[in-house]
């Protein structure tokens, strides 16, 4: 960290802030320049509150030179992270896609989607047992039951298993039946629940809240990390912006903002980052050719019938048809689809 002293500042104010830098645990490298005195602080400075710097007298400005984001961070670690989940690696060179619809609503629903994600070639079969629902009054999941039919429809047809934990009481019993734990864009600050999983080892899909900066993001996937738990695959999933044409702005740039920030993989959901249906595939086109590891999407096979997010619910022969297209946009950027 640097901190840059206003112009011909009196030596008592340096001597003030070198003061508190020590006493923060800073070893100090100290440049009188012509005009400015420029004070290089070196030490771990993950935890401090930088305001508390640049609130001093005579501070004109404050620099931090390494990332907040420690784990998650490229400085920290330089390759990628590659996840193998039974086999499936997400973050190499495969373009891993992970469907199925909202909720889980009856085994004959589940059943015949999932049937759909494996012909297609989606990996990961999603579905949400608890849902998280803006309104209470609206369908809240199957619960227990929701989670045994998820797991036995993905075992019957040899997929992995994605589904949302929206709180810390549920981990144990969600864990039972996922492959993958997705903690949802209301959740990406629920700070107790981060620490929780992050004791775990079993992937976590970590969404990005819909108000989130990347930084916050990024702080968020900390907390996992910390924890030991280095397997999180973050998920770009659309914000609040304000065009209210779209559900939520999809932010592609998010993408390669994320690979270059961080060694971990990223998905976008192109499903709740738009909303509609006919925007789902263009924008998992995007997606891919922006660099994304994989997708996760809704597909339901009766979707005007559907218990949540029917709107924007592929009908399973667009998931083949947006499969074959992201099989040639997945090669053109040096990828590949199964
Ligand atoms: C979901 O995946 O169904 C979901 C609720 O997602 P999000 O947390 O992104 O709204
Ligand atoms: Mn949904």
């Amino acid at each position: 960290m640097v901190v840059v002293m206003e112009p011909k500042v009196q030596e008592v104010k340096i001597q003030n802030v070198i003061e508190h830098l020590k006493e923060m645990g800073f070893e100090i490298h100290r440049s009188d320049g012509v005009t400015h005195t420029i004070i290089g602080a070196i030490g771990d400075k993950t935890g401090i509150d930088i305001r508390q710097l640049e609130i001093l007298e005579g501070v004109h400005e404050v620099i931090r030179i390494t990332d907040p984001n420690k784990l998650s961070s490229r400085s920290f670690k330089k390759e990628d992270t590659i996840i193998d989940i039974n086999g499936v690696k997400i973050g190499g060179d495969e373009v891993v896609v992970a469907a199925g619809p909202c909720a889980v609503e009856s085994r004959e629903q589940i059943s015949i989607i999932a049937k759909a994600v494996k012909k297609y070639g989606g990996k990961i079969l999603r579905g949400g047992a608890f849902k998280p629902r803006t309104s209470p009054y609206s369908f809240q999941g199957m619960g227990e039951t929701g989670l045994k039919l998820l797991r036995e429809a993905a075992t019957k047809h040899e997929l992995l298993m994605i589904t949302e934990v929206i709180d810390v009481s549920q981990i144990s019993l969600v864990s039972e039946y996922a492959d993958i734990l997705q903690i949802g864009a209301r959740n990406m600050q629920n700070f107790m629940l981060l620490a929780e999983v992050g004791k775990l080892r079993k992937p976590v899909l970590l969404k990005r809240g819909m108000s989130s900066t990347i930084k916050e993001w990024l702080m968020a996937s900390e907390y996992i990390l910390k924890g030991g738990n280095q397997n999180v695959i973050l998920c770009e999933r659309g914000i609040r912006t304000f065009e209210d044409y779209t559900r939520n702005t999809l932010d592609i740039s998010a993408v390669p903002v994320i690979k270059k920030l961080s060694h971990l993989p990223i998905f976008t959901d192109p499903s709740h980052g738009t909303g509609i249906r006919d925007k789902v595939i263009p924008m998992a086109r995007a997606s891919i050719a922006a660099g994304a590891d994989g997708l996760i999407v809704e597909v339901h096979h009766d979707p005007d019938h559907a218990k949540s997010d029917g709107a924007q619910s592929l009908y399973p022969e667009q998931f083949d048809e947006m499969m074959k297209e992201l099989q040639i946009i997945a090669k053109a950027v040096g990828r590949f689809i199964d």
